[in-house]
């Protein structure tokens, strides 16, 4: 009997460390391409390590935006891996499948010091969110609501919206999840969206 609490212990800090292994993420960074004039510059002005703490820096922010301070609550992703590659369509900056983020050797040549950063990271967060975002169980896909995750990448600034609707597409996709959250259809959105002007 007099052991229990020294088991007690013992479990507690098994527990603690099995969740701590648990919700680590692995990032790795890997420049295939350290020859071709994009991959020089990688090496030379961004770099394994630094690209590495962008990376953790994206998931914090991302996490933040999708309210998932417990990592629970986040998709069970172990590993992140990105590569920096050539092989890409020559009309794609960089994209983003099975916990792997491709960036085209391409979209770094012919820029330098802050412009080069801002460009890389920007590019970095918005394929860090599909690495983090929830796809309705794969029923997002058709029509211009195949648009969807990437309007979450690209309008993370709107966090309500973006965290619920994160939220509910964890388990499934409704048109109805839109009206839902803004009170709005989608066609309804989809006329607003359209007015709005741009450059
Ligand atoms: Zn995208």
């Amino acid at each position: 009997m007099a052991n229990h609490p020294v088991f007690f212990l013992v479990y507690l800090l098994a527990l603690a460390t099995s969740l701590h292994s648990s919700t680590a993420v692995d990032y790795t960074v890997t420049n295939e391409v350290p020859t071709t004039p994009g991959g020089t510059i990688f090496d030379k002005e961004l770099g394994v390590e630094y690209t590495r703490q962008q990376m953790k820096s994206a998931s914090q922010f991302i996490w933040n935006l999708f309210r998932q301070p417990d990592p629970a609550s986040r998709k069970n992703v172990q590993s992140v891996s990105l590569f920096i590659v050539d092989n890409l369509d020559e009309r794609v900056v960089a994209l983003a499948s099975n916990n792997n983020i491709n960036v085209s050797d391409k979209s770094i040549q012919g820029l330098t010091g802050d412009e080069l950063k801002r460009s890389f990271n920007g590019v970095l967060y918005h394929e860090m969110t599909h690495i983090w975002q929830w796809n309705g169980n794969g029923q997002i896909g058709d029509g211009h609501l195949g648009n969807l995750t990437e309007g979450i990448a690209d309008f993370g600034l709107k966090s309500g919206f973006v965290a619920e609707l994160n939220a509910k597409l964890k388990d499934g996709y409704s048109p109805d999840f839109f009206f839902q959250i803004l009170g709005k259809t989608v066609d309804q959105l989809w006329t607003d969206y359209k007015n709005i002007p741009r450059n």
